[in-house]
């Protein structure tokens, strides 16, 4: 996996207050259905852990969208943007709320939602490389 990549993983657990860090794996819980997951110390993802753009990455040149990018400093991979999820709720966002677009009214409630658990479970990151 391409460092850039495995960076961002960093980035989601170590903001994360429900990610921990033990035996050399940080275990989390996905973003959507709390399923448990695991991102290796050098930020490879195992098993079924997938990076979650919460604001889809497309939605940030669409101005309809600009509320809600403004809330993670208008950054895709800013970290409160990122976390962990099952590839499967990944994909199931991806094909619906993200494709529908930021014009659409439950679409965007489903990514405020989301964006609302992303930051409740904010941590500030710790350490050198923590964070943003
Ligand atoms: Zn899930």
């Amino acid at each position: 996996m391409r460092p850039g990549l495995r960076r961002l993983f960093l980035r989601a657990v170590s903001t994360d207050n429900e990610a921990q860090f033990a035996d050399g794996v940080w275990e989390t819980r996905c973003l959507h259905c709390r399923t448990r997951l695991q991102v290796a110390a050098d930020g490879e993802p195992r098993g079924s852990a997938s990076l979650e753009h919460v604001i889809p990455r497309a939605w940030f040149s669409k101005r309809s969208a600009r509320p809600l990018i403004e809330r993670v400093g208008g950054d895709p991979d800013d970290a409160r943007n990122l976390a962990v999820a099952c590839t499967r709720c990944n994909h199931d966002k991806g094909k619906g709320p993200d494709a529908r677009g930021p014009l659409d009214a439950r679409a965007r409630e489903v990514v405020e939602a989301l964006l609302a658990t992303r930051l409740a479970r904010w941590r500030e990151p710790s350490g050198p490389d923590g964070g943003r």
